[in-house]
C-alpha cells in the first residue's frame, strides 16, 4: 500500500492504493467466475468471513478490488465497493440501511433517473419512502427528517443544474439527528471534490461518467468513510444486529468497516450487482487520467459557458461556476479548482428553437450521456426527464426550452464556433 497522504491529488490518482505484489505496469484483469482454496480450513474461514480472500467472483475480484482500494484510497476512506452500475451503488448504500417504512430525505435537484428511483420503484417495491426537499435550504431539511429516516441523499453538484451543496452544514444537521449523508459525486468526481472532507459519511459514484470518461462502461462505487457509529442509536438494526446467515454483527466485529463489508457480503451477494473486472479494468484507466482531464473539462466548460452568455439567442447560462448561478457562493467555496463540465443553458425562443440547437450542431453528439470526452447535447424535457411529472421537473429546472450541455476535450474555440453557427440557424 501506498502511503496516500504523502501524495498530491494527481500522484494519488496513479498511485493510491496499489497492490505491490503486482509486477504488470497496468492491473491485470483477472478474468474467471471463481477462486481455488488452500484447503478446507481456509476455504471454511472464507465463508464464515473468518478470513480475507477471493471466493466468487460475484462477492469479490482482484481487479474488481484494485480499483476499489484505488477510490478508497483517493478519498482517505476505510474502504470501498464496486457495484454494477451508478444506480446500484446507491440501491446498495440504502439496502444496508433502511427497511420497509423507513425513510430517506433526498435533494430535489437529483438526476432524473435517481428521482425515479426513489420516488417510484423504492416505494412502490420495498416501502422506502423519500421526501425531496430543497437542499440548499437547512431549514427545510431538518423539518423533512422522521424518526425513520435513515440516509440523507444529495449530488455534490447535481446533474444537470449544477447545484452545489453545503455539505459540511448538512453533515452537522444529520450528527444532531444521528443520520448518515450520503453524497453521489460523480459529477465533481474525487479530483475536484472529496465529500469526506465535509462531513460526508457516504459517497456514491456513477463511474460511467468522468471516472472512466470514456463512455466505455457501465458501473458505479460506494466509498465508505468509516467515520459513522452505526451503535450510537437503535436505527442501524441491519449493520448492529447479529446477521442470521453469518451469525455475528456487522458493526460489532468489523467496527468502522461494517457498511462496507455487509455491502459486500450481503448486498452483493444476495441482489447480485457485481461490477465486471473487464469494466473495472477500463475504471482504473481512467483514474489514471482522470486529473488531466478534469481539467480540460473545466477550463472548456467555463469558456463555452461565457461565449454562451453573450449569445443573443440564449436566455440564460445555468452553469455554477458563473455568478449569477443560485449556488454560485457555495461553488467557490467548496469546488475552488473547479468542477462538473455540465451545465444547461435556456433559449429565448422556447421549445422549437432548442429542439433546432440540439439539431444543428456539427461537432456536440446527440445522447443522452454525460462526461464524456466528446462534448454531448440533449433536450432533457423530452428525453432523460420526461418521466417526470410537470411538477418534477418545473422543480427540477427543466423546462420545454432548455438544452443540457456536457462539454469535451476538443478545443474550446471549436465548440464556440459550432454553438454559434448552429443558435445563428
Ligand atoms: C448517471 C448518473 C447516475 C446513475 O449512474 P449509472 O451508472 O447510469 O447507473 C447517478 N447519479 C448521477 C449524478 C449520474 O449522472
Amino acid at each position: 500500500m501506498v502511503e496516500n497522504l504523502k501524495y498530491n491529488k494527481e500522484t494519488q490518482s496513479l498511485h493510491s492504493g496499489v497492490n505491490q505484489s503486482i509486477d504488470s505496469l497496468q492491473y491485470p484483469v483477472v478474468g474467471s467466475t471463481a477462486f481455488k482454496f488452500a484447503d478446507s480450513k481456509t476455504a471454511a474461514d472464507l465463508f464464515a468471513l473468518q478470513a480475507v480472500g477471493n471466493i466468487y467472483s460475484r462477492l469479490t475480484n482482484p481487479t474488481v478490488d484494485a480499483l476499489s482500494g484505488k477510490l478508497a484510497g483517493l478519498h482517505n476512506a476505510v474502504g470501498a465497493f464496486c457495484t454494477s452500475s451508478g444506480h446500484a451503488a446507491q440501491f446498495l448504500a440504502f439496502a444496508n440501511l433502511l427497511t420497509p417504512g423507513d425513510h430517506i430525505v433526498a435533494s430535489k435537484y437529483l438526476y432524473g433517473g435517481s428521482i425515479t428511483q426513489l420516488t417510484y420503484t423504492f416505494p412502490l417495491q420495498f416501502n422506502w419512502q423519500s421526501t425531496l426537499v430543497d437542499i440548499t435550504n437547512l431549514q427545510e431539511i431538518e423539518q423533512a427528517i422522521t424518526p425513520k429516516t435513515k440516509a440523507i441523499f444529495l449530488e455534490s453538484q447535481s446533474n444537470p443544474h449544477g447545484v452545489v451543496a453545503d455539505i459540511k452544514a448538512i453533515s452537522t444537521l444529520a450528527n444532531q439527528y444521528g443520520i448518515p449523508v450520503i453524497v453521489d459525486n460523480t459529477f465533481p468526481t474525487p479530483y475536484f471534490l472529496n465529500p469526506i472532507e465535509h462531513g460526508a459519511t457516504i459517497v456514491t459514484y456513477s463511474l460511467s461518467k468522468y471516472i472512466t470518461g470514456n463512455s466505455t462502461i457501465i458501473g458505479g462505487a460506494v466509498v465508505d468513510s468509516g467515520a459513522f457509529d452505526w451503535g450510537q442509536n437503535d436505527k442501524f438494526k441491519l449493520l448492529t444486529q447479529v446477521e442470521t446467515s453469518y451469525e455475528l454483527s456487522f458493526f460489532e466485529t468489523f467496527k468502522n468497516m461494517a457498511f462496507t463489508l455487509r455491502g459486500i457480503a450481503v448486498g452483493l451477494r444476495d441482489f447480485g450487482t457485481t461490477l465486471s473486472p473487464f469494466a473495472a479494468v477500463e475504471a482504473l484507466k481512467g483514474l489514471d487520467t482522470l486529473h488531466v482531464r478534469m481539467q480540460r473539462h473545466y477550463e472548456n466548460a467555463i469558456k463555452v459557458a461565457r461565449y454562451l452568455e453573450t449569445n443573443p439567442a440564449i436566455g440564460k447560462v445555468n452553469y455554477s461556476f458563473l455568478d449569477n448561478h443560485i449556488t454560485n457562493k457555495q461553488a467557490k467555496n467548496i469546488l475552488p479548482n473547479g468542477g462538473s463540465s455540465v451545465f444547461t443553458v435556456a433559449l429565448k425562443q422556447g421549445y422549437e428553437a432548442a429542439k433546432s440547437l440540439v439539431d444543428n450542431v456539427n461537432i456536440f453528439l446527440h445522447s443522452a450521456q454525460v462526461g464524456d470526452a466528446h462534448s454531448l447535447i440533449i433536450h432533457p424535457a423530452s428525453t432523460t426527464h420526461s418521466q417526470l411529472t410537470d411538477d418534477q421537473k418545473t422543480k427540477a429546472g427543466i423546462a420545454n426550452n432548455v438544452v443540457r450541455l456536457s462539454i469535451g476535450l476538443e478545443n474550446a474555440d471549436d465548440l464556440i464556433a459550432d454553438l454559434d453557427q448552429a443558435l445563428a440557424k
